[in-house]
């Protein structure tokens, strides 16, 4: 009687056991349920094939009905039958040609297909572009003729202007040119002449120049007779223009007041009283006109006025002739100038007056001139960026120059322009280029940059631009280069300079801006500028 203990290992399911049904005895109450069998099903081994998959469990099946074909038969002849054969065909055998002699047949169509496609493709290509460089040589030559006329045209301007010179800057250049003239007579007498010759042809010389110099100096007397005129009527229709300004979408918006409108009407007198040659009932009723507007004021000069009226009314329902009134127009005219520029009758004129109605404005702006000993606002004294006094005034360089030294401004001028106004376009708040003046520009142009574009070496001034180097930065004269218009185009595309340009070439433009960095340093002003710009360097430096 040996018995022996086995452990039985009872694997304890996982999940709750499913009810599986059962039963109950009626007699004794006692319930039964069905087992299941406690041991797992066997796996069945894997055989690598995928069995079921989403796809065929989620397939959404349908149902169609189809129509089966048409059943068909033939007949043929035998006994008892008949079947006509009119209508049979016979049909031989082509050909026969196999799958590949089939597909380079159709590779062949295909090519011809191409080769016609591509001919017609090349044609319109060839023919596109044809057209295009067709429009652009008509362009270029249409360009370059437009060129040489405003060439041309711009050369001509200039021949006029020195035959009849207008403006001051008319002068200086026929200065400059007299200047120029001179060098070089009085170069080529010191090279063939000597001793008492010389002297001769030099005193000679000398006389000539005194001769051209009274020449032009008769010319400014006749250029200030026709330009005083100009100078009133601008004048008075700057009293006469409506206020004016620029909206933040850049539309102008116009607005007249009442002293503008007022400044209107008393231009429009002033004009039709000072024209000539117009029929008497029309100068009557101007004049009565004048009179009308002058008498709402009473005092000495309106009655002065309102008695040459009469009187020139009366000369003429005399019959007086028209050369013996002129004087009698023109002290009309002088007065009413003067009434004009009163700021009790024409507001709007206080402001442009060169002597300010309040007194205490003038001692604030108001400088001496050492030279011509004037009292001068301070807007007539051109201050260049290295001066540390106030200097002489406008009139007296403009004699110093036309007497010593006759240097033109005008190209350097248009120069600084031209920059000035590409400058404000940028709106980065430049201000450097503002305290630059002409002096420091003739000097920046040609002691630093030989007045020669750096790029194609043209030296035609006119021609030249001044621009940013870096455009990142605002300019300075340690942040230019002076090129062509097209070159400044070209330039201002530009994104990396350092690939743009040769390494030889940026040297050479870094040496200039050194120079012109040690040149303006010595500017009480620009010198701040400088040390802000050298820190920016170094800071990007430093990135
Ligand atoms: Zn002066």
């Amino acid at each position: 009687d040996s018995f022996q203990e086995v452990v039985v290992k009872i694997e304890r399911r996982t999940y709750k056991k499913p009810f599986l049904g059962g039963f109950r005895n009626m007699s004794t109450g006692v319930e039964f349920h069905n087992a299941g069998s406690q041991t797992k099903p066997k796996k069945r081994p894997d055989k690598g094939i995928q069995l079921f998959c989403k796809e065929t469990q989620t397939v959404e099946e349908k149902n169609k009905q189809q129509q089966t074909r048409n059943t068909t038969s033939t007949q043929m002849t035998q006994i008892g039958i008949y079947v006509s054969n009119m209508t049979d065909k016979l049909i031989t055998p082509g050909k026969y040609f196999t799958a590949e002699e089939y597909h380079k047949h159709r590779l062949e169509a295909v090519i011809v297909l191409q080769k016609y496609f591509r001919r017609w493709h090349a044609i319109n290509l060839v023919q596109n572009l044809m057209e295009q460089k067709r429009l652009r040589l008509a362009r270029e030559a249409q360009e370059e003729l437009q060129k040489k006329r405003e060439k041309e045209e711009k050369l001509r301007r200039e021949y006029e202007k020195k035959l009849n010179p207008k403006t001051k800057e008319d002068f200086e250049l026929l200065y400059h040119d007299l200047e120029l003239w001179m060098q070089e007579e009085t170069e080529q007498i010191n090279r063939t002449l000597t001793g008492a010759e010389r002297k001769a042809a030099l005193c000679a010389l000398l006389e000539e120049e005194t001769e051209l110099i009274a020449c032009f100096g008769m010319h400014k007397l006749n250029a200030n007779v026709e330009n005083q005129p100009k100078a009133i009527l601008q004048l008075l229709s700057k009293c006469a223009q409506p206020r004016r300004w620029k909206a933040f979408d850049g539309k102008i918006t116009e607005m007249d007041t009442q002293n503008t409108l007022r400044g209107k009407e008393l231009l429009e007198i002033y004009r039709s009283i000072s024209t000539k040659d117009i029929p008497k009932d029309e100068r009557t009723s101007v004049l009565l006109t004048l009179k009308c507007t002058v008498q709402g004021h009473e005092c000495k000069l309106t009655q002065e006025i309102v008695a040459l009226i009469d009187r020139e009314v009366d000369l003429m329902s005399r019959e007086v002739k028209e050369c013996n009134l002129e004087g009698l127009r023109k002290r009309i005219c002088t007065l009413f100038l003067q009434y004009i520029k009163i700021p009790e009758f024409n507001p709007e004129v206080a402001g442009l007056l060169k002597v300010p109605q309040d007194p205490l404005q003038l001692y604030k702006k108001v400088y001496f001139c050492h030279s011509c000993e004037n009292y001068l606002p301070s807007t007539e004294f051109p201050i260049p960026a290295n001066s540390r006094t106030i200097g002489r005034c406008r009139s007296c360089y403009q004699l110093d120059n036309e007497a010593r030294k006759r240097e033109a401004y005008f190209k350097y001028r248009l120069i600084l322009e031209n920059l000035r106004k590409s400058e404000v376009d940028y709106q980065d708040d430049t201000k450097i280029v503002f305290l630059v003046q002409l002096p420091d520009m003739k000097y920046l142009t040609e002691s630093i940059w030989n007045c020669q574009s750096a790029l194609s070496a043209c030296s035609d001034l006119y021609e030249l631009v001044m621009v940013r180097w870096d455009k990142q930065r605002e300019w300075s004269p340690w942040n230019t280069i002076l090129l062509t218009k097209e070159e400044a185009d070209a330039h201002l595309k530009l994104c990396n300079l350092q690939k743009a340009y040769e390494a030889p070439f940026i040297y050479k433009i870094k040496q200039k801006h050194i120079r012109a960095k040690n040149y303006f340093a010595q500017f009480p002003a620009m010198s701040s500028f400088l040390h802000r710009s050298n820190n920016q360097a170094n800071a990007n430096s430093y990135k």
